[in-house]
């Protein structure tokens, strides 16, 4: 009888997970910050997972990277210093090179070992952006980068794990206070932000921890199908910038002047994605 192949469990949630049959497990280790684990799965393609949390996977990477970026980037005018926070697996920053305006890009990523093995095992998931002359990429803490540096940028991304180890202090007014030292006028922030029907708290909590500090605070959604739950929630924040600021036309024109191609973002989405669902307005 032939064995049953090993699953990957998903303990991102206590009482309720999903699981995924491991092929073949490609990386293992536990990192100097996280347990880390690479896996070849038939439904997605190379799945990673970090501290148990499913982080990436090679068949719906686009969706998240897309919309965490394009929504800020289309709607600056004209972005030119971006930084990403977290991000090891190169995603984020691949979509951000795509726009010709930016001219310079630190990413700070606590994890060496997660890029390390990202460009390894999800080549295409950075596909040479690590490689970019824009790139400025550093090995350290975001909350404390945000605090001390003395560079100003136009976009900040979060892209970080959930709020549960070296992620949390991603989620705090420290690090919020950090952000709002280094956003350029007329700048925007965006976050990943959980899975709002089941992480609602952490919607409320970014929107109590930024609404102190910024003016106009919101947040906006994609359908990511690893990340179970339902709607994949994003945080918006700018002193200028409203969420959802652009009218269609202007986000038209700015999508076929940017000249490159996304297989989920559109303009007609990016005006859909921050109509949320009543449960999570009557929240906030
Ligand atoms: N898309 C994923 C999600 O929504 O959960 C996030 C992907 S990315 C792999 C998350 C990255 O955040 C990881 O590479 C992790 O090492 C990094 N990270 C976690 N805490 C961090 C911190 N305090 N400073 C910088 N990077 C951090």
């Amino acid at each position: 009888m032939t064995q049953a192949k090993p699953r990957y469990l998903e303990t991102l949630h206590q009482a309720w997970g999903q699981s995924f049959v491991m092929d073949e497990v490609l990386f293992e280790a536990k990192t100097e910050h996280q347990h880390l684990v690479i896996f070849q799965n038939a439904q997605w393609g190379r799945v990673m997972a970090l501290d148990g949390m499913i982080q990436t996977t090679e068949r719906d990477e686009f969706i998240y990277h897309e919309m965490l970026t394009h929504v800020p980037m289309f709607t600056h005018p004209e972005p030119k210093s971006v930084l990403i926070i977290g991000g090891g697996d190169g995603g984020i920053l691949r979509e951000v090179l795509k726009h010709s305006s930016v001219t310079s890009v630190t990413q700070v990523e606590i994890d060496a070992q997660v890029v390390e093995m990202c460009k390894t095992y999800f080549p295409k998931h950075s596909d040479g952006a690590f490689d970019d002359a824009r790139l400025n990429l550093v090995i350290g803490d975001g909350v404390a980068f945000v605090n001390d540096t003395d560079l100003s940028f136009d976009v900040i991304i979060s892209d970080s794990t959930d709020p549960v180890g070296p992620g949390e202090v991603l989620f705090t007014s420290r690090f919020y206070t950090g952000i709002k030292r280094c956003l350029n006028s007329g700048g925007v922030f965006v976050a990943q932000n959980g899975v709002s029907f089941l992480q609602t708290d952490e919607v409320l909590t970014s929107e109590q921890r930024l609404s102190p500090l910024f003016e106009k605070v919101g947040f906006y959604s994609a359908a990511v199908p690893t990340y179970v739950g339902g709607i994949m929630t994003f945080a918006w924040a700018s002193q200028d910038l409203k969420p959802n600021g652009l009218d269609l036309n202007s986000l038209q024109a700015r999508y076929q002047q940017a000249g490159f191609k996304t297989r989920y973002y559109n303009p007609g989405l990016h005006q859909a994605c921050f109509a949320l669902p009543q449960y999570l307005l009557d929240a906030l």
